[in-house]
């Protein structure tokens, strides 16, 4: 790849979401003055700043459940910066791209704000506990509870009052619904793509964890140098490349080199993919983006496969490696035994939360307040409620 192939211009200027107080995105659902200096998406970003659901994603694992390390390491990835590291790499490609980037920043501070604690397994078990109940827990459609309801921080409404654009970046976070199946999501465009700075996301997401699991995943010692370079070429070309570079190098500086250089390429080709596809179309507007054939945002297909292969590698040899059998497992019961705690004495449910049950049933408002637990958290009230320890 040619060393400055990312720098290859702007898209056209009408395709990024205008940052007008008055433009049909930058609306909330209940109307407020516009700010005299800050654009409405900027305002967005602070509220999922200073909101309390941000906050605890700092106590929320990102993949690993209690990682084991010897020593243990308090610098392995939370939710919270893997998700400043998807909003840097988020800021990077809308600049670069000529989008919105506070719009961009402020999608990706909220893509993670749905997820429960324990990570996929915590998310697997939650949904199963639902399922007995007729209903499924979808941490986007989580996310929009948050932001819309849960979060309350202003005396004029509920919930972060965020424009329709973030609420619609929110709901189309890597999946699209259908408006038959989700007649609720009406006002959210369903039956169109969101704008590239929504689009964008999923795949900062997808980049920012590939790069930084295989950096956790090798620090931590579940995952050897010598595997991780047989089974990701991707990875082994860098690689090679750094120790060429640098062969008296500390291994681990070469393996950082290794992966900035890795996630810069990976970020260089959606950005110059996203151009092709564009300019493919002959798209000018928001509008066709919004109706083009397919997401716009997307890896090469060279690209593409490459991240397949790695991220397989990553789910056989980290994700789901034998040491960790046992964390899910834990996970899973501490979810599921809590769950049924609640359902079996709602009493033990907060007052606020308890308040919610005659609108939202019983099963949703106890999903809702576990959803909401830290890792640590949950742990302690498992320990009381279920561990047979009356406290
Ligand atoms: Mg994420």
């Amino acid at each position: 790849m040619a060393p400055n192939s990312g720098l290859l211009g702007i898209l056209p200027a009408r395709i990024a979401v205008p940052a007008d107080a008055h433009s049909q995105l930058a609306a909330r659902a209940y109307p407020e003055p516009p700010h005299p200096y800050r654009s409405p998406f900027a305002r967005d970003a602070a509220r999922i700043l200073h909101a309390r659901a941000f906050r605890r994603l700092a106590g929320k694992t990102q993949v690993f459940t209690r990682l084991p390390a010897d020593p243990p390491g308090d610098h392995f990835r939370s939710r919270l910066t893997h998700t400043l590291e998807v909003a840097q790499i988020s800021r990077t490609l809308a600049r670069a791209l000529g989008l919105n980037v506070e719009l961009a920043e402020a999608l990706a501070l909220a893509h993670d704000i749905g997820h429960p604690p324990f990570g996929h397994a915590g998310e697997k078990a939650l949904d199963r506990a639902l399922q007995a109940h007729g209903l499924s827990f979808d941490h986007n459609l989580h996310a929009l509870r948050i932001v819309t309801w849960f979060e309350e921080r202003y005396p004029a409404f509920r919930g972060l009052n965020l424009t329709l654009a973030l609420r619609e970046g929110i709901v189309k976070h890597s999946r699209d619904y259908s408006a038959a199946s989700h007649p609720e999501l009406a006002e959210y465009f369903l039956d169109e793509f969101p704008p590239l700075e929504a689009q964008l996301i999923d795949l900062a997401d997808e980049i920012a964890y590939l790069t930084s699991d295989l950096d956790d995943g090798l620090d931590s010692g579940i995952l050897t140098l010598a595997e991780v370079r047989a089974a990701i070429p991707l990875f082994r070309g860098f690689h090679d490349a750094a120790l060429q570079n640098y062969p008296a190098a500390a291994p681990r500086l070469v393996v950082y080199e290794t992966l900035r250089n890795m996630l810069n390429a990976l970020v260089t080709d959606l950005m110059n993919e996203v151009r092709i596809r564009v300019k493919a179309l002959g798209a000018a507007t928001l509008a066709e983006i919004r109706r083009a054939p397919q997401r716009l945002a997307a890896l090469s297909p060279e690209m593409e496969s490459a991240r397949v292969e790695a991220k397989a590698f990553l789910y056989a040899n980290l994700y789901n490696s034998p040491g960790m059998e046992e964390v899910h497992a834990h996970a899973g019961q501490v979810v599921l035994e809590l769950f049924a705690a609640f359902m079996a004495d709602p009493t033990l449910l907060p007052a606020d939360h308890q308040a919610q049950i005659p609108t939202q049933g019983l099963a949703r408002t106890v999903a809702d307040y576990i959803a909401g637990m830290t890792d640590s958290y949950i742990e302690q009230l498992w320990d009381r409620c279920c561990n047979r320890q009356n406290v």
